[in-house]
């Protein structure tokens, strides 16, 4: 099912990005300064959560996250940062 879901997102077009809840609001919640405190990166990540809570591709966002982009620090994708992805990439072995 990943492998499957991978060969959607890399063989279809970035169409899905054009449809993100993200798209209006301040991109600085969406990329983490890594010069921030780490108190101040989880507080916009959280309010950036909140906005990919209600995004309607937040899927195909989180899977870009896991397999297109899987060394992006930095990057909040489908509601997570990078060490949640690190997490659910473990539990699924
Ligand atoms: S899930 Fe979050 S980061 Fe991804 S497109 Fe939607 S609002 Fe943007």
């Amino acid at each position: 099912m990943i492998i499957e879901a991978h060969f959607l997102i890399t063989r279809s077009s970035r169409a899905w990005m054009s449809r993100g809840a993200c798209l209006d609001a301040d991109p600085e919640l969406f990329f983490l300064d890594p010069e921030d405190s780490a108190t101040h990166r989880a507080e916009k990540a959280e309010q950036a959560r909140k906005i990919c809570d209600i995004c309607p591709v937040k899927v195909e966002c989180l899977l870009w996250g896991l397999l297109v982009s899987p060394d992006d620090e930095w990057s909040i994708f489908g509601g997570t940062t990078y060490q949640q992805r690190r997490q659910i990439r473990r539990d699924l072995g």
